[in-house]
């Protein structure tokens, strides 16, 4: 089980998955069951490119996947709100919702999954591009996101954390559930804006987001096999805050809900 919507853990756990099992294989065969995932190529164009070639380098950003191909081009998956990409034998059943199916020479079948349809396959000619063209920021991971470097991107921000952290043009990778992971950890309040914050708050922040999705991505993205006290399990209104007496409240953000501690996540001054 991964967390609802995918974001870096998840989409990581996807890349070491293709990593593993989806390179240097021969693509017999693609069946795009449905067209509308694949944008910017035809269908058919999307079979004609990938059927007799290989993929041979697995890449992630932020909340892409990249996937090279031997000629040169690029497959971008973008998994949405509720996409994934499993990896099974071409004889097992095929799984529910497949809308892009990719059979190997060697018996794995590789499906990208999306029950809700928001995610997109694309084609494209390299990823670095393909990012700036997306006006992505940093990748959450990257190494050249330093703490210094985090500071400069983060310390005149007027918006609220939780809006900061998921802005994918700001950082790319941390969307609704990591970012209530990340500032439950580091006990700030959603709506607390990075200028309120001084330098030490900020770099505290900037440890406990890396350490969060590297603990994510060591769990495997299984919210069952999270560390005991992330709060990602237990977001749910009313459930038990796994560090204090309090319980764990809901709160809009734009069209979804994120979820804080109010006693341990207060409001703070600089
Ligand atoms: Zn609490």
């Amino acid at each position: 089980m991964m967390t609802a919507m995918p974001e870096l853990p998840d989409v990581e756990i996807f890349r070491r998955r293709f990593a593993a099992k989806g390179l240097r294989r021969l693509i017999d065969a693609v069946d795009v069951r449905t067209p509308r995932v694949v944008a910017k190529v035809s269908p058919n164009e999307l079979k004609r490119r990938l059927i007799g070639g290989e993929f041979k380098e697995a890449r992630r950003y932020g909340k892409r996947l990249y996937v090279g191909l031997q000629d040169g081009e690029w497959m971008s998956l973008h998994f949405g709100l509720s996409g994934e990409l499993k990896i099974n034998k071409r004889e097992d059943e095929v799984p529910g919702f497949a809308r892009v199916i990719i059979d190997l020479s060697d018996g794995h079948r590789l499906s990208y999954t999306n029950r809700r349809m928001i995610g997109r396959i694309e084609l494209v000619r390299d990823p670095r591009d393909d990012v700036r063209a997306k006006g992505l920021g940093p990748d959450a991971l990257d190494s050249k996101l330093t703490a210094s470097a985090f500071y400069q991107l983060l310390h005149n921000r007027k918006g609220g954390l939780k809006n900061v952290l998921m802005d994918q043009s700001i950082i790319a990778g941390i969307g609704n559930a990591y970012s209530d992971e990340i500032l439950f950890q580091a006990r700030l309040h959603p709506a607390q804006s990075p200028a309120e914050l001084n330098k030490s708050a900020l770099s505290t922040l900037y440890r406990i987001l890396r350490q969060v999705l590297r603990q994510a991505i060591a769990a495997h993205a299984d919210p069952a096999r999270l560390p005991r006290h992330f709060l990602i399990p237990h977001r749910r209104s009313g459930a038990k805050c796994p560090r204090c007496d309090g319980s764990i409240e809901r709160y809009r953000v734009g069209e979804r809900h994120g979820y804080f501690c109010p006693s341990c996540q207060r409001q703070r001054t600089k």
